[in-house]
């Protein structure tokens, strides 16, 4: 049980499980490398193996994302807010990752505990796909057009 209040102040917490305050993050290099790895190693054996740094933290009020350090009462580290706009970028200096909430991960383990990660992956990693800047500033997602857009940045 952990709470954490955000930038703009509204108190969140995780109490709920599935909570729909907190992301899981993972690079698209941490799943190839995983599935590479194993095959057929399950979603569940994944996102629990993980060794994990950071929490991430959403805020459903001012769509804020915010980087908090994985321990009890750890210290906020980044906040990203949400923006808008479309600007064509390289992408050979972006790394990949993906987000998923903790809600996705759980309907997808509700549904079947031994999802295989690379059949999650292969089913809503498109869509969950995002882009990050090698200072971490900016956030990027593909959109239909296959043009990067901005939507969120650090503050
Ligand atoms: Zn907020």
């Amino acid at each position: 049980m952990a709470r954490l209040k955000c930038v703009c102040g509204v108190g969140l917490s995780n109490t709920n499980a599935p909570s729909d305050n907190i992301l899981y993050v993972f690079t698209k290099a941490e799943v190839n490398n995983a599935i590479n790895d194993d095959v057929e190693i399950s979603l569940y054996d994944f996102e629990t193996s993980i060794n994990r740094e950071h929490e991430y933290w959403y805020c459903q009020d001012c769509k804020r994302v915010m980087v908090v350090e994985r321990k009890p009462c750890g210290r906020l580290i980044d906040s990203y807010s949400s923006c808008s706009s479309c600007e064509v970028v390289s992408e050979q200096a972006l790394t990949e990752f993906y987000v998923f909430s903790d809600i996705d991960i759980y309907n997808a383990e509700e549904e079947d505990i031994n999802l295989s990660l690379s059949v999650f992956i292969h089913q809503y990693g498109e869509e969950h796909l995002r882009f990050i800047t090698s200072d971490k500033k900016n956030v990027y997602k593909k959109t239909q057009d296959n043009i990067l857009k901005l939507i969120y940045t650090k503050e």
